[in-house]
């Protein structure tokens, strides 16, 4: 009888079955087994004594031997037996025993076994019971035999294998390493099998790994990267290794398969995972994913340097500590997993966005500022870095601020009602975009911010919604305003007062009324109001340069974001008198809290593309296609529950606050020149005072000297307004900042075509500057 025996992915052919039985006698034992052989279609052969039945199995290597224990004065089996088994060629041959009825059945087998039988057989001479027996034996043992002689090939492909191969168990206990293994690390097998990978130096990193094979291997992944271990030597070697989860019984992970593969990168080969096999109880099934390798490949193209793998170690380390999958792990995961069923070329866009998202700062461009361009290399670096990359020799100076308690000037009107005329003049078109907060600045004698609050506040019915008094509110604004810096050229109450007036102008408008909750207009519009508030004038770099007080403070980072909340918090609710928070409910405050402190935060440069990115992102596309459908009459409910998201609402408070700070190019071609000379004014005297104090200049084109203010102001608008305003305006529709901003651009651009070095007015206003 022949059959083919499947082992995993390889077919055995099972050649006829040979028996050897060796009795002295042809007893009836002996012919029941000689004559099951018959009905089986079992090759036998008889032997009567042990010399010629061992030279018998010697020649013929028969798969089943059968031996008389009965009579040890005629054979003695167990002698018989360690001599069939003292032969290598007998590793995979099935020795049964025959024993006696009588006094045997309660005997334990160890001695048996100890010999080197297979099993006991107790006599019964019936040619059903040895056929039955031999059939067992046919599909129990010898075919795992038969399998078990299968794996020398297996293992001779291992051993003779230029690729360096190491096979550990689900525990990271290393079970086999292959003579290529030995020569690329340098160790020897004994040295390392039965260790576990960590406590062998070239693997200590290896374990990390093999945790993450266990999300490659949930959407039928095996690992391939770049992979730096270290031989017994301690060089670094550079490695393409590939690592192979085998997922054994119950569908568990049962080892790890390394593959260093010592040659070209590979990383272009097809990946393949193996489901459980047939060996292990599952089907046999393989499901190929006949693609370019995607989810580890990445690994591969950007790896090029040890920091690289360090980092990626460090984070392969973090993320597995973590229990809960992160947010972006789980948009990984689906991208991969739509990958598999992806035609090529969206797999291969696919690895694109793959490769994007891998990396941490996932909104922020990385900027190639033109050479030639030092006012847009400039305000991007000055304004976006922390100027620490500048920092040798720096003398820290440390010093004692105190803040303003109070207003500078008593307050004299006690309410709205009573206003001065030409204030209330003053602020009343505060709800138009071409408000002039200049007239304002000057009619309440540096006390714009006051004054206009105390009209918007009311507008927005903010007293109400705060449940204090109209007193509290105008001490509460005096003291704020009180804190901004009056010689600021820029940075002063106007500039708050000015980004107040844009918020709650952004606030009037539709798209946000329908998007925002009262808490968020609150938080908004108190956002806006001491969002720069003790500003020095000098920008986050200049800070962190000169070893400032508040920079050791918040260790470099967002330092004044930081200050301007914190302080803001420390005036209010450190004073009973001014504390607008008082009479707020707990749980209300902290809402209304979190939301200033995210506002005053996002207005930090560092982050700017950042916001600008996840907001269009997440909020001006997904708005743009359910609009389209909103055109075919459905939608709406969604467009609503999609501004409406907690995250949203953040994403656009964020935006709004970002804008309104830096609107002053969108405003009125005047308005905008000021601000320009004031923003430049200040830049100037830092560059000033970094040059007298020998600190590094943070933005050396803002020399007084020779700096090019329309220049300037164009890459200001080229680098930071156009794109976030085009999102800006993409939502809220605003035409008439949108013609401002095109307008100033022009009138910056022919004044640089005129190579003007300073400020001219505009040409429409003449007398006016
Ligand atoms: P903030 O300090 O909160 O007002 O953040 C806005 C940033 O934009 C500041 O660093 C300003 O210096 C900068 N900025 C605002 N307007 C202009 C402008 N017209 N030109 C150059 N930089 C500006
Ligand atoms: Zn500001």
């Amino acid at each position: 009888m022949v059959a083919d025996v499947q082992f995993g992915p390889m077919r055995i052919h099972q050649d006829q079955l040979q028996v050897l039985l060796v009795f002295a006698k042809a007893d009836s034992q002996c012919n029941g087994f000689r004559k099951a052989c018959e009905k089986a279609k079992f090759k036998c052969t008889v032997a009567r004594e042990p010399r010629a039945a061992l030279d018998c199995f010697l020649d013929n290597l028969h798969d089943i031997v059968v031996i008389d224990h009965r009579n040890p004065r005629q054979i003695d089996a167990e002698a018989l037996c360690r001599s069939i088994k003292s032969s290598k060629l007998s590793e995979n041959t099935v020795i049964v025993g025959v024993v006696r009825r009588v006094n045997r059945e309660d005997l334990s087998v160890r001695s048996f076994i100890a010999a080197g039988f297979t099993r006991r057989y107790t006599e019964n001479p019936s040619i059903m019971a040895c056929y039955n027996e031999l059939l067992q034996l046919e599909f129990g043992e010898v075919r795992s035999q038969l399998k078990l002689r299968a794996c020398n090939s297996v293992f001779t492909a291992l051993e003779k294998s230029q690729d360096a191969i190491e096979i550990t168990s689900e525990n990271h206990v290393i079970q086999y390493v292959n003579p290529a293994f030995e020569t690329t690390m340098g160790y020897q097998s004994g040295e390392l099998i039965g260790k576990e990978l960590a406590e062998v130096p070239i693997n200590e990193k290896k374990a990390d790994l093999l945790d993450r094979i266990n999300s490659c291997i949930r959407i039928g992944k095996e690992w391939e990267g770049v992979y730096y271990a270290k031989n017994k030597n301690g060089d670094n070697i550079q490695q393409n290794v590939k690592i192979i989860p085998v997922v054994g019984q119950g569908g568990k992970i049962r080892h790890y398969v390394s593959i260093v593969c010592n040659g070209t990168s590979k990383t272009e080969e097809i990946h393949e995972c193996v489901a459980p096999d047939s060996q292990t109880g599952g089907h046999m099934s393989n499901w190929k994913d006949r693609r370019k390798s995607s989810l580890d490949i990445r690994y591969a193209g950007s790896r090029t340097n040890e920091a690289y793998s360090e980092r990626r170690h460090s984070s392969l380390a973090r993320m597995h500590s973590m229990t809960m999958e992160a947010p972006i792990t789980k948009a990984i995961n689906i991208i991969s997993a739509a990958q598999e069923s992806s035609p090529m070329p969206v797999t291969e866009a696919l690895d694109h966005v793959l490769e994007i998202l891998r990396t941490t700062e996932l909104y922020s461009p990385q900027f190639n500022a033109k050479d030639d361009d030092p006012h847009a290399t400039d305000l991007v670096g000055g304004l976006m870095s922390d100027g620490l990359q500048r920092l040798p020799g720096t003398n820290y100076v440390l010093g004692t601020t105190t803040f303003q308690q109070g207003a500078r000037s008593p307050a004299t009107h006690s309410s709205l009602q009573d206003l001065p005329s030409r204030i209330a003049q003053a602020v009343e078109d505060e709800e138009h975009w071409d408000f002039d907060i200049f007239r304002l600045e000057a009619v309440t004698y540096n006390q714009p911010l006051v004054y206009l609050a105390l009209k918007t506040y009311a507008r927005f019915r903010i007293c109400e919604f705060l449940n204090c008094s109209e007193l509290t509110l105008r001490a509460w604004l005096e003291v704020i305003e009180a804190n901004y810096h009056k010689d600021n050229p820029y940075h002063n109450s106007t500039h708050a007062a000015d980004v107040l007036h844009a918020t709650a102008y952004f606030l009037s408008r539709e798209r946000v009324k329908e998007a925002l909750d009262p808490v968020d207009e609150v938080a908004a519009l108190i956002a806006a109001t001491i969002h720069d508030v003790d500003h020095p004038g000098r920008t986050n770099a200049f800070l962190c340069n000169s070893g400032s007080e508040l920079a050791i403070l918040y260790n470099d980072i967002a330092v004044l974001e930081s200050h301007h909340a914190a302080l803001a918090f420390q005036l209010t609710v450190g004073d009973d008198k001014c504390n607008i928070f008082k009479n707020m409910e707990r749980s209300q405050y902290r809402v209304l809290r979190q939301g200033i402190v995210d506002m005053v935060l996002a207005t930090e440069m560092t982050k700017h593309f950042e916001h600008v990115n996840r907001f269009v992102t997440s909020v001006t596309q997904p708005l743009a296609l359910l609009m389209e459908n909103e055109e075919m009459g459905k939608d709406q409910e969604a467009i609503s529950a999609m501004l409406k998201m907690p995250e949203n609402r953040m994403l656009i408070k964020r935006m709004m606050i970002k804008c309104a700070d830096v609107s002053n190019p969108c405003r009125a071609l005047e308005l905008c020149i000021k601000w320009a000379a004031r923003i430049s004014e200040e830049y100037f005297t830092q560059t000033d005072e970094e040059k007298q104090r020998n600190l590094p200049v943070v933005m050396p084109a803002f020399d007084r000297s020779t700096c090019s203010i329309p220049k300037a102001q164009i890459s200001f608008i080229d680098y930071f307004i156009t794109e976030m305003f085009d999102a800006w305006d993409a939502f809220l529709d605003l035409p008439d900042l949108m013609q401002h901003l095109d307008n100033n651009f022009k009138y910056w651009k022919g004044l640089d075509e005129m190579q003007l070095r300073t400020l001219r007015p505009p040409p429409k206003n003449p007398g006016k500057p």
